[in-house]
């Protein structure tokens, strides 16, 4: 018998991917077509999942077997820094009206998605789960990672209280088809991809590039991170939160010469230490879900070069929302 024999099954479960318009829920959907399920999903202008009420009447009519939550409001070093109410009340919310409604309507399977930051600024690298509330969070997104701390421990409660099947999954840096490209509020793959293709356009010499460069953060393609994600809700259910990552990192230099490279750039690089480098380094310890028995497939640079193709391919649709994606 396979591991996945042993868990959970999806086949004929009604599957509810809050968060289906973002860039994780268009992937989880994408990879859920191919599982034997019924998936299910409704837009932000129809329930606002910041309103209990409006939760509980949609959990109420459509009773989903399984929730998987990619809702949230999210966004990069800037927006994170600039809008810190937004940040903790809706991500809050997010998490408490979907994890209480998941327990009261009798949902068999409920999978929290956070991220990487909910690590304190310096835990060693690379973080494993047991690092989790054991120093300081990083200044500029602690609004964030508070409120996702929020959304593991609901699930753990909830376990502990009435035995449900809630687990919590915090993936690293995700990129690819999907991405939110609005340079004020996205994260360092979108915003170079987007900055390089606009100076290559426009013959610029130089390519501004936030901070020092040296920050180092670990990058895991959205499809990669999809299919982890419906691997956990097969096969896992426990307390602990699980990483999903590709266990290797990156400097932001390198980063971005690598998007020159699949861009077709040839300037230089200008690094502005005006803007803030972050946390230096953000590596995830992937051990426990490689002992589950999922490791990343897609390199660094083909998802690249998917993300580009993406973009090129979306690029006139002009800046996503916010809401419904985690990233
Ligand atoms: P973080 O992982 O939460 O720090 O969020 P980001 O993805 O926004 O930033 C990661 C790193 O990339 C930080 O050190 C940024 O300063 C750096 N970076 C370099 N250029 C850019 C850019 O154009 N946009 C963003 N968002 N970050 C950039």
């Amino acid at each position: 018998m396979s591991t996945e024999d042993a868990g959970f099954k999806l086949a004929r479960r009604r599957v509810w991917v809050a968060g289906h318009n973002g860039m994780v829920g268009s992937a989880l959907v994408r990879r859920l077509a191919r599982e034997d399920c019924e998936i299910v999903t409704v837009d932000r202008a129809a329930v606002d999942l910041r309103r209990t009420a409006e939760v509980e009447a949609w959990m109420g009519e459509t009773r989903p077997d399984v929730v998987v939550m990619a809702a949230a409001r999210v966004g990069g070093i800037l927006a994170n820094d600039s809008y810190p109410a937004d940040f903790i009340y809706d991500n809050l919310m997010i998490a408490a009206n979907v994890i209480d409604a998941a327990h009261r309507f009798d949902v068999a399977k409920l999978l929290f998605l956070g991220s990487s930051c909910i690590y304190p600024k310096h835990a060693p690298q690379p973080m494993a789960e047991s690092a989790l509330l054991t120093g300081p969070l990083e200044p500029t997104n602690q609004w964030y990672a508070v409120a996702k701390i929020a959304g593991i421990k609901l699930c753990q409660a909830y376990r502990r209280q009435h035995g449900r099947d809630f687990i919590a999954a915090m993936p690293t840096n995700l990129y690819g088809p999907g991405d939110n490209f609005d340079l004020a509020a996205c994260h360092v793959v979108p915003a170079l991809i987007a900055k390089t293709h606009a100076a290559r356009e426009s013959g610029a010499t130089t390519l501004e590039v936030w901070g020092t460069g040296k920050p180092r953060r670990e990058f895991l393609y959205v499809d990669d991170a999809a299919d982890a994600l419906v691997h956990l809700l097969k096969v896992y259910s426990g307390d602990d939160h699980v990483n999903i990552g590709c266990g290797e990192d990156i400097a932001i230099a390198e980063l971005a010469g690598l998007i020159c490279e699949v861009v077709g750039y040839d300037g230089a690089l200008r690094f502005d230490a005006g803007k803030p480098d972050g946390t230096p380094r953000k590596l995830l310890d992937v051990s426990r879900l490689a002992g589950l028995g999922w490791t990343a497939r897609t390199p660094l640079r083909e998802g690249l070069a998917l993300a580009y193709d993406w973009f090129l391919a979306h690029a006139g649709e002009g800046a996503r929302r916010a809401i419904g994606a985690t990233g």
